[in-house]
């Protein structure tokens, strides 16, 4: 089987499961433990992580706090901000096309009082930076803005972004889990940037493992925000639980080599996506339109519509030979709200397939769609 939903998740590289293995089995030690060798082994370990996550996103080691995910960072960053800066304002702008985890999170908020503005988006997923501008007041805590989008792949102006939020002294956070591994950052050139959110398995690490990057001081002062779990006081206090070593080395492996093949392999992802296009685009003519953009995205990342046919069953026929997605796996049963939001009908929602590529396949793979 081809698989082709690497938006959803992705293959261990085999490097980063030999990697992990001790810390499963005889290096079992408590990183907060002190002294003995399996505790200092793992601390060491969770310490060189760490620094292979940090040069990945171009940041320092002490502005990486280790989560279970995206979901995690973001719901982290969202109520902690909203938690801490109530003297501030009680204003939140994000836009109608984020991940349910930000969503969800912005809607808890809404609802305990905060306001909350969610920016429109054009026809491929991008929010417009005037709006933004105009939608910032003396009341706004936080910006949240998803980078790159997870259906449709379009990238937001975030550089843009970044400035608008420093030039308003505003916070600023950017959901980046769909971006790592194919689209290269260096946070350093973004210092509009407060917090970003990312989880490992979007690039070939473990699940259940990620990362919220938390600017050391912005606008000259410390980068507060309420914990979301208390306790032992691990993570600077941030986020507390005994750490997920395995993990955590597992996603210190996958970082140090995605820093490695980071231009190769998003050379190879778009090769792959207009090698795919002008298959797809031979085969089927007029009977499929694509609802992503061709520039400004990441790459590997196809939306199409096929005339006529329901997703659910055509992603079940495929399902022997091909692993496709009828939108984000997250919420897979509703409509998307992503699709919608670009203003495409319930009928052509309907009839949308994602495919999501991965650097470990190549161009001979894909000729199964010949065989359709
Ligand atoms: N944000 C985006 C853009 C995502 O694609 C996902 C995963 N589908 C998440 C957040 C949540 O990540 P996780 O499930 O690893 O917590």
């Amino acid at each position: 089987m081809l698989y082709l939903d690497n938006s959803a998740t992705t293959q261990l590289y085999p490097e980063v499961k030999d990697a992990m293995l001790p810390y499963l089995m005889e290096e079992y030690g408590n990183p907060s433990s002190k002294y003995y060798s399996v505790a200092e082994n793992a601390k060491a370990a969770v310490k060189q992580a760490r620094n292979h996550v940090a040069s990945l996103l171009g940041c320092e080691d002490s502005e990486i706090i280790f989560t279970s995910g995206s979901t995690e960072s973001n719901n982290m960053v969202i109520k902690g901000v909203a938690d801490q800066y109530p003297h501030v304002g009680n204003h939140i702008i994000t836009t109608k096309v984020e991940h349910p985890s930000v969503l969800e999170t912005c809607k808890y908020l809404e609802e305990k009082g905060y306001k909350l503005t969610y920016l429109d988006v054009d026809q491929y997923g991008r929010i417009d930076v005037q709006q933004l501008e105009e939608e910032i007041s003396d009341q706004t805590i936080l910006v949240s803005i998803i980078w790159g989008n997870n259906e449709l792949g379009s990238l937001n102006p975030i550089k843009e972004v970044a400035e608008i939020c420093r030039e308003n002294n505003v916070f600023m956070h950017t959901d980046a889990t769909q971006i790592i591994g194919k689209v290269g950052i260096e946070l350093s050139e973004y210092p509009g940037i407060t917090f970003l959110s990312c989880s490992a398995h979007k690039f070939h690490g473990p699940k259940g493992i990620g990362v919220t990057f938390i600017k050391k001081d912005q606008y000259g002062i410390p980068t507060k925000i309420t914990p979301l779990l208390h306790g032992g006081g691990q993570e600077q206090g941030i986020r507390s639980g005994t750490l997920a070593v395995q993990n955590i080395v597992g996603m210190g492996k996958a970082a140090e080599i995605t820093s490695e093949r980071i231009v190769e392999n998003q050379r190879k992802l778009s090769e792959l996506e207009n090698y795919l296009t002008q298959i797809l685009k031979n085969k089927f003519g007029n009977q499929i339109l694509f609802n992503n953009d061709v520039k400004n995205k990441i790459p590997g990342i196809i939306s199409i519509q096929f005339s006529g046919v329901n997703n659910e069953l055509l992603v079940k026929s495929l399902s022997p030979v091909i692993a496709a997605s009828t939108g984000s796996a997250c919420s897979s049963s509703k409509p998307s709200h992503v699709l919608k939001s670009i203003g495409l009908d319930i009928q052509q929602i309907r009839s949308t397939l994602r495919f999501s590529l991965s650097p470990l396949i190549n161009q001979n793979d894909l000729q199964i769609f010949q065989q359709l």
